[in-house]
């Protein structure tokens, strides 16, 4: 476990609007959040503010030290989705119902399967927040 100080865990989530920045679930009682490092320490990735997301548990535990993924359709390897470097929008689309993620590019599908952005318990969830009004996330 790498340390992070509390400051910088408290810029991080700010940053990311208390939203996992994979999948995009809010920070409930029912989502735990953690820091991600996007450059595994493993990888040498540092403790830094330009090499750190926030990430539900979920997304973390599926992304462990893996820096690439399989592009279904291509079957290609590429990079996963990086928040620091890359927009979200412009990998990722909310199906019409807002429940599903779909991936918009290589980079986006090989994301999705990685992380299993589309698992059945926060489909399930997501399900709950469209009926709430608080999904998908608007942007400001
Ligand atoms: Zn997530």
């Amino acid at each position: 476990m790498t340390y992070v100080s509390e400051a910088l865990r408290r810029f991080v989530t700010e940053r990311a609007f208390g939203r996992c920045e994979y999948c995009q679930s809010p920070k409930m009682i029912v989502v735990t959040m953690v820091l991600d490092h996007i450059i595994p320490v493993a990888a040498g990735g540092a403790t830094i503010p330009e090499n750190l997301c926030l990430t539900c548990v979920g997304c973390n535990l599926f992304k462990s030290d893996f820096e690439v993924a399989v592009d279904p359709l291509s079957q290609q390897g590429v990079p996963l989705y990086n928040p620091r470097d890359q927009v979200w929008d412009e990998h990722f689309a909310w199906s019409p119902d807002g429940t599903l993620i779909e991936g918009v590019t290589a980079i986006g599908r090989a994301t999705i399967e990685r992380l299993q952005m589309n698992r059945t318990e926060v489909v399930r969830a997501r399900q709950m927040w469209v009926k709430a009004g608080w999904h998908p996330p608007q942007r400001v």
